[in-house]
């Protein structure tokens, strides 16, 4: 039987199609009798976007990981949050952050916040952070990381960016002047 939300389906919503997948899911669901601290010992931090499968692309399965996404896999306070979390409530020790080609942010600017105000009368808190340079956008987010004084562990940080059509990741070196050599 299929758990696919794309089966066919009478009337309803996609969330009803979400929740009839889950009722097929949870009929073969057996308790694997996991600790919530990630087997791995790892941290990703990616974008939200639609065509990263993050457990696929980095070969992880149920229970490895803590996977932290947003709009452009951007840290901010709230990935720090969580990641200070992930390390010092629940163990892990690396950090892996996942940036990818033709992501959104590269189409819009500090402007959408203006853009905003104009409409709805009130500028948001947060920042767009848009970016036009990947490997930067990249090599910032390590530094944040890096930076945090909350973390216990910031010796295994990394940067990727994630091609969406060869789905290969490109290693982003710390430093400032492109890619890491190949290993
Ligand atoms: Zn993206």
């Amino acid at each position: 039987m299929s758990t696919s939300a794309h089966a066919p389906a009478g009337a309803g919503t996609v969330t009803d199609r979400l929740v009839e997948a889950n009722r097929t899911y949870a009929s073969a669901f057996q308790d694997p009798g996991m600790d919530a601290r990630p087997v791995l010992k790892v941290a990703v931090v990616a974008c939200m976007d639609a065509r990263l499968d993050l457990h696929a692309a980095l070969g992880l399965e149920l229970g490895d990981c803590h996977t932290i996404r947003n709009a452009g896999g951007v840290v901010t306070d709230d990935v720090i949050r969580s990641l200070t979390i992930s390390q010092r409530a629940l163990g892990t020790r690396s950090v892996i952050l996942v940036h990818h080609t033709g992501c959104g942010l590269e189409t819009i600017t500090e402007e959408f916040r203006m853009e905003l105000e104009e409409e709805v009368g009130q500028r948001p808190a947060w920042a767009v952070e848009a970016f036009r340079d990947v490997d930067q956008d990249v090599r910032q987010s390590m530094q944040r990381v890096r930076t945090s004084p909350f973390l216990l562990h910031n010796d295994d940080i990394r940067g990727f960016v994630f091609d969406v059509r060869t789905g290969l990741l490109r290693e982003i070196s710390p430093a400032s002047g492109g890619s890491a050599p190949a290993a």
